[in-house]
């Protein structure tokens, strides 16, 4: 039987390989005479898969031997609170460009004091501060920011210098979607569920100094340091979704690793913002020096425009492209696993549609 897939825009849980969903549905019945979900975490068989699938991180990130791979539940959410918990002694430091950087500042505020260093919510997070705009207080116990803003469509082009002040990065939305230098980072975080894999894990990179002292007395499960002294298997993971994510980092790999991953992303990216350019009809979101290579938006006139271009783009089999409600339009989400031919088709249709409008 054919399988008819359409192109899912989704910001996430977004678009899987389709290779990947296969291997994951061969395991699911089938992982020596029982189904991958229902071997023990501490079998010889997941024991191989969660090595593999930290092999790979280290391998597609470049990660030095003082950085610990961490696979975590709660998705990403749970760092806006557990950072400053396991970090956070006198103050953190935040850029603040766009909702999630909110929730994480908002989180770290019920543990201890914070300061916004930036932040561009009065223009409705339209950009990402350059550099210079990023005053680093030597007092701060770390800095955070969010690298890639999902909803608004906004990403780094450069990643600030913090010098000896840890910089915490959320890099839910761009982790392997372009080369990194991770030595820039004391800790990263992401949840799965846009670049990586299903829902349901979040994928943490942590500096080995930061496993050291921690500033006050919090259970066990919500310490860093208790996952990476068991490597993850402090608890029971979600097995399957660390299978699925294991496939996902094999399947950059197959493609040529995260240089070609991140060569077809920037082609993807082009093709869209090139017909936004063009268009008189659209109007990008973010500005130009700030465009995320991720999560595209823009804007039409009128709601009813709006509408209509997401009721004529599935008609295409282009689903998922109705921007979220705080900058409303369209945003086309274009994860590392999203086709350059979906691109082609909403290019295409981007077009027909300014001609009829
Ligand atoms: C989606 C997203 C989150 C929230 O992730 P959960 O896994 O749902 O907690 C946080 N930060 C960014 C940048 C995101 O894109």
């Amino acid at each position: 039987m054919g399988i008819s897939r359409v192109y899912n825009f989704n910001p996430g849980p977004a678009t899987l390989p389709l290779s990947v969903l296969q291997k994951a549905q061969q395991t699911f019945m089938e992982f020596g005479g029982m189904s991958i979900l229902e071997i023990s975490h501490r079998s010889k068989e997941f024991s191989g898969i969660i090595k593999r699938a930290e092999t790979l991180v280290r391998e597609h990130l470049g990660l030095p031997a003082n950085y610990r791979v961490l696979f975590l539940q709660g998705g990403a959410s749970i760092h806006f609170g557990m950072v400053p918990l396991n970090l956070l002694k006198n103050r953190a430091d935040f850029s603040i460009t766009g909702h999630w950087s909110k929730r994480a500042l908002e989180e770290a505020n019920h543990v201890g004091e914070t300061r916004v260093i930036f932040t561009d919510e009065e223009g409705n997070f339209t950009r990402t501060p350059n550099p210079g705009e990023i005053k680093i207080d030597a007092q701060a116990d770390y800095f955070h920011m969010t690298t890639n803003n999902t909803i608004f469509g906004t990403e780094y082009q450069e990643i600030p210098d913090t010098g000896d002040v840890p910089l915490v990065a959320d890099m839910s939305s761009d982790i392997l979607s372009k080369r990194i230098d991770v030595t820039k980072f004391a800790l990263i975080y992401a949840g799965a569920q846009k670049n990586l894999g299903p829902a349901g894990i979040s994928l943490v990179i942590i500096r080995d100094d930061l496993l050291e002292k921690l500033p006050r007395d919090i259970p066990t499960m919500f310490t860093y340091r208790a996952h990476a002294a068991k490597k993850s298997l402090y608890h029971t993971p979600p097995t399957f979704t660390i299978y699925c994510l294991m496939l996902v980092l094999e399947w950059i790999k197959e493609r040529g690793g995260i240089e070609s991953v991140e060569k077809i992303n920037h082609e993807k990216a082009k093709l869209i913002y090139d017909a936004l350019d063009a268009s008189s009809l659209y109007e990008p979101h973010a500005d130009k020096d700030s465009r995320s290579l991720m999560n595209i938006t823009f804007r039409l006139r009128t709601d009813d425009l709006t509408d209509s271009f997401i009721e004529g783009a599935a008609k295409r089999d282009l689903v998922g492209l109705k921007g979220h409600r705080s900058v409303g339009g369209i945003r086309a989400s274009v994860y590392n696993a999203f086709p350059i031919e979906g691109v082609k088709e909403l290019v295409a249709f981007m077009k027909e549609f300014e001609r009829k409008a």
